[in-house]
């Protein structure tokens, strides 16, 4: 078989949304999984409404996302000349003609279809006329008005179109100037791309590009029309990928989300990225559409916090912690530890980061929570952790066995149970009734800051 080469083709007019990423992500991979090129090319030519920024967005999510492109990005803007090379060809052929109708005159016939109940396919007499006129035209391709235009869609199947069904589309303007159906083919076939992986909005522009690859003597891709996502409201699903990358999302846990609108692999629901390259099937792709879920997607990213790698997710999370304030370098020893005794209960980077921030706070500067504090630092319990605090300077080896060993001397000398003292003093610890083991919380703290906050301890 020959080389699998797919492209992500965006127009940079906005940020990567959901969808988007989706098409991105697919198109990667189903080369990676085929041994093949993941091609990036940005769909410029549209000057007014392309900005330099949203380039900048998508090409900064797509490293985000870890879908790094392969060979040059092509930017569509600069090739003019190709383009122009192209329509020549076209105007050679005669597939082409000069159309001079009007905005006003296919308005008119527009609103006559419709009333008519029929859907507006442009037709004018242009075609057909033998005389040059001096006024303003576009160049139309002459569609062919006989036979039908058949592909075989990898998700969608066997697609059928009348060839009368599909209009003479606009190629080019007067200067030369090209339009979508026209240039996706051009540069399609200059980056020999075997497979066109993307969203099902393009189904219908897929027969008027096939009978432009014809024109052209092109070979003609083979094609794949994603499932469309829905769900969440629209502003929810145009949100960019960054920002959820800044709510705290792991690159991993977001694709191994995203993969899931549209492809299954039996029940599994969680994967790593490199078994989602393994095991993607572009012929399993499903047809109906996906829904978004945000609390599927949180779920999936918990996962991933659990799974991951110490060093890593203390790497993620730094950036999370100096938002909150706190400066701690990404290979600190209690960072790293810190991050073990919380990781399970995170959904998102932002929650991990807000329940390490104990553990870096000034001993002094802890906050309890208001109702806990009324409710457990009673005199009696105050007391209590002072002792357990004179107690514990006796500990040498800070390691778990070894305090629990005192406290449990401790609480045994008094006649206590651990219930009498695990709720002040993971209060005085935490600044929460509620946190990790306690024995754990008080390794990672450290000696001193335990002995300092279980000292520090007051009621008001
Ligand atoms: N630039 C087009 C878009 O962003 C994609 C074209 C294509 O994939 O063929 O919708």
């Amino acid at each position: 078989m020959s080389e699998v080469r797919v492209r992500f083709a965006p127009s940079p007019t906005g940020v990567l949304h959901l969808g988007g990423a989706r098409t991105a992500l697919f198109n990667y991979l189903y080369a990676k999984n085929q041994g093949g090129k993941f091609l990036l090319r940005i769909e410029d030519t549209d000057r007014e409404r392309s900005t330099d920024e949203s380039t900048k967005a998508i090409i900064d999510a797509m490293k985000w996302m870890g879908l790094h492109h392969d060979e040059e990005i092509v930017f569509q803007s600069k090739r003019v000349d190709a383009h122009l090379e192209a329509l020549n060809t076209l105007i050679k052929k005669n597939a082409v003609y000069k159309c001079y109708c009007t905005a006003e005159e296919r308005n008119t016939a527009r609103e006559k279809a419709e009333a008519e109940g029929g859907s507006y396919i442009h037709r004018c007499d242009c075609r057909d006329a033998t005389n040059e006129k001096e006024l303003p035209f576009v160049w139309r391709f002459r569609m062919p008005k006989e036979g039908e235009t058949v592909f075989d869609d990898i998700v969608q199947g066997t697609i059928v179109t009348q060839n009368l069904e599909i209009e003479d589309l606009v190629v080019a303007r007067q200067d030369g100037s090209p339009l979508y159906n026209f240039v996706v083919v051009v540069d399609d076939a200059f980056q020999r791309v075997s497979h066109v992986i993307r969203g099902k909005d393009h189904l219908t522009n897929t027969p008027k590009q096939i009978q432009i690859y014809k024109a052209l003597d092109l070979p003609v891709p083979r094609f794949a029309h994603l499932p469309l996502i829905l769900g969440l409201s629209k502003r929810l699903r145009s949100a960019g990928v960054e920002s959820y990358r800044d709510q705290g999302y792991l690159a991993s846990g977001l694709n191994n989300y995203i993969s899931r609108l549209g492809w299954s692999y039996g029940d599994q629901e969680i994967f790593t990225f490199d078994e989602i390259i393994e095991k993607f099937d572009l012929t399993t792709v499903n047809r109906s559409e996906g829904s978004l879920d945000l609390q599927k997607m949180e779920w999936v990213n918990q996962q991933h916090i659990q799974n991951a790698e110490g060093r890593l997710l203390a790497k993620e999370v730094v950036v999370f912690l100096e938002r909150e304030g706190f400066s701690v370098a990404a290979d600190d020893a209690k960072l790293l530890a810190a991050v073990e005794t919380m990781r399970a209960r995170a959904k998102t980077l932002v929650e991990l980061a807000r329940n390490l921030k104990f553990y870096f706070v000034a001993d002094d500067a802890l906050e309890y929570d208001e109702k806990a504090r009324e409710k457990f630092f009673t005199s009696v319990a105050l007391d209590r952790l002072r002792g357990m605090a004179e107690a514990l300077t006796s500990v040498d080896e800070w390691s778990e066995e070894n305090i629990s060993a005192c406290i449990n001397d401790f609480i045994g000398a008094q006649s206590l149970k651990l219930k009498d003292v695990a709720q002040p003093s993971r209060l005085a610890l935490v600044g929460r009734a509620a946190g990790p083991g306690l024995w754990e919380t008080m390794v990672v703290l450290g000696k001193t800051s335990t002995i300092a906050r279980l000292s520090l301890a007051e009621a008001i």
